[in-house]
């Protein structure tokens, strides 16, 4: 009956974050969660199951560390917290942005904390606003996104957000973000306008809107919420070319792809890219409590340093700097670089490659599977040979995942436009081992959808 109760008073008193506020009434929560332990999370009646979604995206170093929990004891029983406003400081803020400019490539090396990815990137547009504001350059406004880009919930981030489901909620777009409606294409940002999608392309966005309109682009390294889609070679360097042509600054979202989830620490080590603002959350803390940050390079620091120097950077939350977030940051960091977390996930890429091959040869629905490190996906098609996708109202790669939930196995379907893909974001912790389990537990999962009858 407690299980019951607690149903009932989910439904009845929790409004989910996306989630349908009639299904969720009438049927109540999916899981209840209890317990988690390295790649596992256990529900209230008892079953385990594989997190293969890092939850979202962010349990990077897995479910219950002590080590994490001894270091957020040992700092709230020190400090739990102190404001980071006026000047005020406190080690753990100072030794993280420290280390966070250790790690990050190029001169990233000054950093600004936030609660999570939406605030980090509202904190870059704002700051990179006021950056050309007092540049003399206050028409540099508008931001360029991507279609299908994700770069979070609030105000600004939805803006530049490119998925319509969250731009069509209070119809929440602010002036001045745009998107480039054609993604990934490195020709196109090269300035090849022979290409008939070059208008779309970044560039082209650019060159309609006006170069100097243009504050920042923003994009994700790999495109996470969106559908997985991996960069071909040459195309991130490409934008910071584009970028440093028409002197705009590149805004790298690495909220997903940040501390070692491609199998390199951030994402733009992929492709040897600095940014000039990088944004980070999720795996800062692998989600033992909430913290990002927009690290900055040293030059755009110095340069809002000189241009104005009794100008106040009017911006911060209360949270800024948060005394134990930042402690359980840098033990979270600690241990990623302890156990070679991030040479784990490059090396495990291979073995989701292996097994995603092995469900392509024995599912004839599966299809343009990818990984890097341990971000990875694959299609599902109703015809393979002829690219015929399934009808919208199959709802396949949802139906597989409900399939997959009843083998334990907790994936994130993603239907867009007629394309069902399934992706994968497990903790940088997952061995050989349990890779194989999860690619048994789909194959299992896809059968049964086969046995549907929908092909
Ligand atoms: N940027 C990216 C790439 C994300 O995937 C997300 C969240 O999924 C965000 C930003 C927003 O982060 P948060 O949900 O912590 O505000």
């Amino acid at each position: 009956t407690t299980i019951n109760e607690l149903k009932e008073s989910d439904k009845k008193y929790f409004l989910h974050p996306t989630t349908s506020i009639k299904q969720h009434q009438a049927n109540g929560p999916s899981f209840i969660f209890k317990e988690g332990k390295g790649i596992y999370l256990t529900d209230i009646n008892g079953d385990q199951y594989i997190d293969a979604m890092s939850s979202l995206w962010n349990v990077n170093i897995g479910h219950g560390r002590e080590e994490i929990a001894e270091a957020a004891k040992e700092q709230m029983s020190t400090l739990a917290y102190s404001s980071c406003f006026q000047g005020f400081s406190h080690e753990p803020v100072i030794r993280l942005s420290e280390k966070l400019a250790s790690i990050t490539p190029g001169d990233l090396n000054v950093s600004f904390f936030t609660s999570g990815g939406s605030e980090s990137n509202d904190t870059a547009f704002k700051l990179i606003r006021h950056y050309w504001k007092l540049k003399g350059e206050a028409k540099r406004t508008k931001i360029i996104g991507v279609k299908r880009g994700y770069h979070g919930i609030t105000v600004g981030a939805t803006s530049a957000t490119g998925i319509d489901q969250f731009q069509n909620m209070a119809t929440a777009k602010a002036p001045d973000f745009v998107h480039a409606t054609t993604r990934f294409k490195t020709n196109c940002e090269l300035g090849d306008k022979s290409d008939p999608d070059y208008a779309g392309s970044i560039r082209g966005t650019i060159e309609k809107e006006g170069t100097e309109t243009v504050a920042a682009i923003i994009v994700e390294p790999v495109m996470g919420a969106g559908g997985l889609f991996i960069p071909p070679a040459g195309y991130l360097q490409a934008l910071r070319k584009l970028c440093d042509e028409y002197g705009i600054l590149m805004i790298a979202d690495e909220v997903i792809c940040g501390f070692g989830r491609t199998g390199k620490m951030f994402g733009v080590d992929n492709w040897d890219v600095v940014p000039d603002v990088m944004t980070v959350a999720k795996g800062i803390t692998s989600a033992y409590i909430q913290l990002g940050a927009v690290i900055i390079t040293e030059r755009l620091r110095n340069e809002l340093a000189e241009i104005s120097p009794n100008d106040v950077f009017f911006h911060g939350f209360t949270y800024s700097g948060h005394t134990t977030a930042c402690a359980i940051a840098l033990k979270n960091i600690e241990i990623i670089e302890r156990e070679d977390l991030v040479g784990n996930a490059k090396r495990m890429e291979a073995e989701l490659m292996k097994g995603f091959k092995y469900l392509e040869n024995n599912h004839s629905i599966v299809t343009k599977s990818r990984a890097i490190g341990l971000l990875a996906g694959f299609e599902l098609l109703k015809d393979r040979e002829k690219g015929v996708p399934f009808d919208q109202a199959i709802m396949a790669a949802p139906k597989v995942v409900g399939e997959c939930h009843k083998r334990k196995l907790i994936v994130r379907p993603v239907v867009f436009e007629g394309s069902n893909s399934i992706v994968f974001a497990p903790p940088l912790i997952t061995n050989k081992e349990q890779v194989e389990t999860i690619i048994n537990k789909l194959s299992d999962a896809i059968s049964a959808f086969e046995r549907q009858g929908h092909l």
